[in-house]
């Protein structure tokens, strides 16, 4: 994917915002032509950054780690729009889709805290300030405010009115919300993108930044060490954590095997033979009860004895549970007499 100057970014969020509740009025087409004409982008520029995308949101995530002023008066530019169909009205008057889309922007941008409002109250002031300088429907009119324009930026000049209070602003809220290293990667961008920004507004002077820059720098790298050290701590402590649920979970599936494995040895007859019977130990059930489970929990143990059968006065060979004396006659399946055996 192409990716799109700084001005451009700006412009197609404004744009952007027009088109997400069609149509697409006057008044907003006239923000848009303003800030093209400060920034000098030519109609072709404008379609060429416009189609580089197809969808309306596509170049948000183009934003993420782009310079302050950029990423901020990218926000405020389709505030800027949003409000402007709504002449007169509040913030809560705007379509859904316009507060979705500029929620869309408020999180590519990427500052901590932001949408907690504490930052965007720092800076929203002044950010509309330098929308309204961008674009002021004069622009489209007044070739001498053109020159004008000309001038203060060579000589620094809108740089000075514009962007360095909402920079200042800006990078105080940060420290004021204790967010260094979000300070850094501002600071940093800022740098990475002053010439870039210099074509858009002029000369910048960032002496005051770089200095402070200079300041911070121990302290943010304190910062950092304390926050490896935190989070080395903290996956030391996880992997503890991990390993003892492992070692539980090894154990609890070592105690299931091991009742299964009695639940099944339960179930299963151990047959024996005397006096050519065939019958089990702990059940006493003879070959046709095999497909019974066997009950070794209820406890019996059996033995074959000679004793009286049931039905009749002669004896036989059956087994005889040497606990509790229960006879074990075959003709009675196995798995219908479940009483535990009880020493007598
Ligand atoms: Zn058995
Ligand atoms: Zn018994």
């Amino acid at each position: 994917m192409e990716n799109l100057k700084l001005d451009e970014l700006i412009v197609r969020s404004a744009w952007a915002t027009g088109n997400v509740s069609p149509p697409i009025t006057e008044n907003e087409k006239n923000i848009v032509r303003a800030m093209r004409v400060f920034f000098k982008m030519d109609v072709d520029r404008f379609n060429k950054s416009y189609n580089t995308f197809t969808t309306l949101n596509g170049h948000l995530p183009q934003l993420k780690d782009k310079d302050p002023i950029t990423k901020i008066i990218s926000r405020w530019a389709a505030c800027e729009v949003a409000f402007k169909e709504n002449e007169g009205l509040k913030e809560s008057n705007l379509s859904d889709e316009e507060t979705g889309f500029i929620s869309q922007i408020t999180d590519a941008i990427n500052i901590p805290s932001f949408i907690k409002l504490d930052i965007r109250a720092d800076v929203f002031q002044l950010a509309f300030n330098v929308i309204y300088e961008i674009s002021s429907p004069q622009l489209l009119t007044d070739n001498h405010l053109l020159e004008i324009i000309k001038i203060e930026k060579e000589e620094g000049v809108i740089y000075t009115r514009r962007i360095q209070p909402l920079l200042k602003a800006f990078f105080n809220s940060l420290e004021k919300n204790n967010l260094y290293d979000t300070w850094e990667d501002n600071y940093l961008a800022l740098i990475k993108y002053k010439s870039e920004l210099q074509d858009m507004f002029g000369k910048m002077d960032l002496k005051e930044f770089d200095a402070r820059y200079k300041e911070l720098k121990p302290l943010i790298s304190n910062l950092k060490k304390e926050q490896i050290a935190k989070e080395k701590q903290l996956a030391k402590e996880l992997a503890e954590k991990e390993k003892q649920l492992a070692k539980e979970k090894a154990e609890k599936e070592k105690q299931l095997a091991k009742e299964k494995a009695e639940l099944e040895k339960n179930k299963t007859h151990e047959y024996s033979v005397s006096n050519g019977i065939h019958y089990c130990k702990y059940c006493g059930g003879d070959e046709k009860w095999r497909e019974f489970d066997c009950k070794r929990e209820l406890g019996h143990k059996y033995t074959l004895r000679r004793v009286q059968n049931k039905f009749g006065f002669d004896y036989s060979f059956q087994p005889v549970c040497n606990n509790c004396g229960d006879i074990r006659h075959y003709c009675q399946p196995d798995n219908k007499y479940e009483f535990k055996c009880e020493v007598k």
